[in-house]
């Protein structure tokens, strides 16, 4: 296949992933810049945008990243939106909910698992919302502190729960491949609204239900 051909099926891509939206034009534009920087960032590394393993990266690295940052494209919120009512003030968790995201510190990813406990005021989700949810946050250029506050408020704001709280564990490739080089290092995050706030004991007992 010619790089016309090549290019020609990127920007059909685009076309059908951006197409409603105004300016289509200048989003093809931009990205055919995009992949010509990417052949520059290949000669700045040392290596030759034209031999046969990188000639085709430029438009694999574009599709890529439109695949990292789908999330850009909705309103996680809305996947909560569908709730029960329900009479039940016990905790609600749900654990070990994986995700993966991008650094936008270095454009590498980060990947883990988000943990979420709840306790309700009338309306429950249902789990696979809340996984959703997550996904749909992560993907797109974060950080994992921003990400823990956007998981919890979109629980606190469409749930209404008298608390809801979130702990993610995340493996950062920029601290693994590079820089300071610690491949087992987890970064753990968490944050809290309402009755999660305010009681300790509360927070305990969530760790100790992620054991
Ligand atoms: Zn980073």
């Amino acid at each position: 296949m010619s790089t016309t051909d090549k290019k020609r099926i990127i920007v059909q891509q685009l076309i059908d992933r951006f197409g409603n939206e105004p300016g289509i034009e200048k989003v093809v534009q931009k990205s055919e810049n995009y992949m010509e920087a990417i052949r520059d960032l290949i000669e700045i590394c040392g290596d030759d945008p034209n031999r046969e393993g990188l000639e085709e990266t430029p438009y694999r690295v574009l599709k890529a990243f439109l695949e990292y940052t789908e999330g850009n494209r909705e309103d996680p919120k809305q996947h909560l939106e569908k709730v029960f009512a329900v009479e039940h003030d016990g905790l609600i968790m749900v654990k070990d909910i994986e995700f993966h995201s991008m650094c936008e510190h270095h454009f590498a990813p980060f990947f883990g698992v988000a943990h979420i406990a709840y306790i309700p005021s009338e309306k429950i989700t249902g789990l696979s919302k809340i996984a959703r949810m997550v996904d749909g946050y992560a993907k797109r250029f974060q950080v994992q502190e921003r990400l823990s506050n956007q998981i919890v408020d979109a629980m606190n704001d469409v749930l209404q729960p008298q608390g809801a709280m979130v702990v993610i564990e995340a493996k950062h490739m920029c601290m693994c491949g590079r820089g300071v080089k610690k491949s087992d290092a987890m970064t753990v995050t968490t944050a809290t609204r309402g009755v999660f706030s305010k009681n300790p004991d509360l927070r305990k007992e969530f760790m100790s239900l992620l054991g």
